[in-house]
């Protein structure tokens, strides 16, 4: 019996790719798709798959002939540009090819390291993104975006490299911790306010129990990939549009640089700072007073944000002059002119932003 497969295709200056979506679909596209082919196939593979997981994904690649599995340690000290080099070394070793594909299974971390591995062997190779979370579904696995960490700091060395397919299997999300599901329901969040009203409606109907039901995960999924995937065509090198997608991450990228990336996930940086961007718009005049409270009421809903965790206004502010979007002392939002109408590269005053900052612990 065939499972429902959605699929959206994705146009990028070199290559036309699809991202399939459904639920136990991965054995059926990789059994029958024929842009799947190459000499050898390297499965990075998160450790915490292999191990819920490890007998499906032997049954899926069965069939598939010269596989290498390369399990990879989750999380982001793992993502580094030294195991990177010996991940090399072991495909060089092993005997791939300028014709062989890498497929990556798991996270985001494994996204943008498999990503990496791929864009930089033998000057690239094709890789299939093989998601397993709901932030990676819906964000990290489109765009084409591939980075390790240097010892320097986050992300610095990456690359463009757009997959050649995506693969996004909701029977991943049943055994996804509650954390990091809500770690994807916030760029969701973000997808509906900038730009997705569907979405908005979805969240609206539904709570962290029934959004997990099998029709209502794919259909979020589905909205959230069409629409990343959308603006991603029109500005694959984010000189433009595609800085709408940082609603929310001006603060929530200061408040995850004042934690040291520590003790605060993603997706909850990024709660708080589409609830002060929210804020900010308001004080420019751009949302009512009722559409503010409606953020704020879907973002408890969800329960995106630790109450337990007190924030210290000044210090992020502070942090907020480090990043490198607000140069010269001046701070650039993505601010929405109104549900779903964002509007980039919007200059704030100083004090504005202090007195919105400081409403996130209260
Ligand atoms: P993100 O996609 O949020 O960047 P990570 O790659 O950091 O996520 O993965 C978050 C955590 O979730 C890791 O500990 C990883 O092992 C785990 N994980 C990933 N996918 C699943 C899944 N489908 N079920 C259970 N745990 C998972
Ligand atoms: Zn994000």
């Amino acid at each position: 019996m065939g499972k429902t497969v959605k699929s959206v295709e994705v146009r990028t200056k070199d290559k036309t790719y699809k991202i399939f979506i459904g639920d136990l679909i991965l054995h059926q596209i990789i059994k029958t798709r024929k842009e799947i082919s190459a000499d050898r196939f390297a499965l990075i593979v998160s450790a915490r798959i292999m191990e819920l997981y490890s007998d499906n994904i032997k049954e899926i690649f069965r069939g598939v002939k010269n596989v290498e599995v390369f399990k990879m340690h989750d999380g982001e000290k793992n993502k580094i540009y030294k195991y990177a080099e010996r991940f090399l070394d072991d495909m060089l070793k092993s005997g791939f090819t300028r014709r062989s594909v890498v497929i990556g299974i798991g996270g985001g971390v494994v996204g943008d390291f498999a990503g990496f591995i791929a864009s930089v062997y033998m000057r690239g190779i094709p890789i299939i993104h093989i998601p397993t979370t709901l932030l990676a579904m819906v964000d990290s696995s489109i765009g084409g975006k591939t980075a390790v960490n240097l010892s320097a700091g986050k992300n610095i060395a990456g690359s463009f490299h757009q997959p050649h397919m995506v693969i996004s299997d909701v029977n991943f999300i049943r055994t996804l911790p509650e954390n990091e599901l809500k770690n994807g329901l916030s760029e969701v969040l973000k997808h509906a306010l900038i730009g997705e009203e569907k979405l908005l409606k979805i969240l609206d109907k539904n709570d962290l129990k029934s959004i997990k039901i099998s029709d209502i995960i794919q259909k979020i999924i589905f909205l959230s990939v069409l629409f990343k995937s959308r603006i991603v065509e029109k500005d694959e090198d984010e000189k433009g549009i595609r800085a709408i997608l940082n609603f929310g991450h001006t603060v929530g990228h200061a408040i995850e640089s004042m934690s040291g990336y520590k003790g605060i996930s993603h997706g909850e940086a990024v709660a708080i700072g589409l609830k002060i961007e929210t804020e900010i718009s308001r004080r420019i005049g751009w949302l009512d007073n009722g559409e503010v409270s409606y953020v704020n009421e879907l973002i408890s809903h969800y329960n995106l944000i630790n109450k337990t965790n007190k924030f210290n206004a000044e210090k992020i502010v502070e942090h907020m002059k480090f990043d490198k979007k607000n140069i010269g002392g001046k701070f650039k939002f993505v601010l929405l002119k109104g549900l779903h109408n964002p509007v980039y590269n919007q200059e704030v005053d100083f004090k504005l932003v202090m007195d919105a900052v400081r409403c996130i612990n209260s």
